[in-house]
């Protein structure tokens, strides 16, 4: 199949598209590198089937393509609030268009859309019949909302024009090709802790969160593609759930780091806990996670210990 990756550049994205090239799929990435790099997929760029294109997805774009996962978006809430705008804009434009682009080439189109659309959820785990609580003008809103109408949007282009859509929630996933500076909390403790910096930590740290490794989110998100029984939304994170505070101390301990624990203000609207109920993916896809927090802390660490000591060189 020819396969449209939107985001391909990014830390998910470049993922996918490795597993997607390795399986045998023609892939083009289309990316503007607000997040993304070219280092992230330049170890791509030899295969013959691999096409790289700069483009902003509140543009239209026409290819021809059989599937596109749609990724296009900071996740970061560094980058997402950088500008809140052009935030709203890359969710609801270029859904729009990617969305268009799927109507007229008939093309299967599969959202990656987020656990933020629960907002601070009041249901514990988080099951996708939950219609979540999210704050609609705070400051995560351009990402929760811009995601929500996202979803939105999917499910009108299908009951409308019948479009062949999937639609995955994704839960923190973290692993190599984040963003050093990316804001994201593992990324952050991880570099802090193998530089000797104070690891800081937003609040008293009981704040959960659970967390995906990158190559189990990739198996979900290829197998929701891919499926024929469910259209979504469907929950795909690892439902193990830790606090902040935990986090920190097993990055501590792997990397046998001697940095300081230090507390920084909770930022506004910081969800109190997050944990996905998997059953839909675990019944539907036949899906569930494979790596453990602490084996998967290990190969990230591994990543940003060698782009810390050989900043030329990636992994
Ligand atoms: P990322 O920031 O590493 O990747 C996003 C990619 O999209 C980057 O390459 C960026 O340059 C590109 N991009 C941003 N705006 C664009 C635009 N207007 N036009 C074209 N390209 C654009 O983030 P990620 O963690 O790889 O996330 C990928 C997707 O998964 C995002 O849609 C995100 O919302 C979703 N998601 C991620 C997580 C997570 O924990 N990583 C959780 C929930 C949802
Ligand atoms: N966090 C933290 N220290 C950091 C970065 C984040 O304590 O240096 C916290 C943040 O307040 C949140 C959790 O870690 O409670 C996850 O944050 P992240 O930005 O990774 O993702 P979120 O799930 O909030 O979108």
């Amino acid at each position: 199949m020819r396969i449209l990756v939107t985001g391909g550049a990014g830390f998910i994205g470049s993922h996918l598209c490795e597993r997607l090239l390795n399986d045998g799929h023609e892939v083009i990435c289309l990316d503007n590198f607000f997040t993304g790099r070219k280092e992230n997929i330049a170890h791509l760029m030899d295969n013959p089937v691999f096409e790289v294109i700069r483009h902003d997805v509140i543009e239209p774009v026409l290819v021809e393509v059989d599937q596109i996962y749609n990724l296009a978006c900071p996740a970061s809430p560094v980058h997402y609030q950088y500008n809140p705008v052009k935030t709203i804009k890359t969710n609801i434009m270029g859904t729009l268009n990617m969305l268009g682009l799927a109507k007229r080439v008939r093309a299967r189109i599969l959202q990656a859309s987020t656990s933020e659309v629960y907002g601070d959820p009041k249901v514990h785990p988080q099951t996708e019949t939950y219609w979540g609580n999210a704050n609609p003008i705070g400051l995560r809103a351009c990402y929760d909302e811009g995601k929500r109408c996202a979803e939105t949007l999917m499910f009108a282009y299908n009951r409308q024009n019948g479009v062949d859509i999937r639609v995955i929630r994704i839960f923190n996933t973290y692993g190599p090709r984040m963003l050093e500076n990316d804001g994201r909390v593992v990324s952050n403790f991880i570099v802090q802790a193998l530089k000797g910096e104070d690891m800081t930590i937003y609040g008293d740290g009981s704040q959960t969160r659970s967390f995906c490794y990158v190559d189990d989110m990739v198996e979900g998100m290829i197998r929701m593609m891919n499926n024929d029984k469910v259209i979504g939304p469907v929950n795909i994170g690892n439902p193990g759930e830790f606090t902040v505070m935990e986090l920190a101390s097993m990055i501590r301990k792997i990397t046998k780091s001697g940095s300081k624990i230090v507390h920084r203000p909770l930022p506004p609207d910081d969800p109190v806990q997050r944990r996905p109920d998997i059953t839909i993916a675990s019944k539907s896809l036949g899906w569930k996670p494979t790596i453990a927090l602490e084996q998967g802390l290990v190969r990230s660490i591994e990543y940003f210990s060698e782009r810390i000591n050989n900043p030329k060189n990636p992994a």
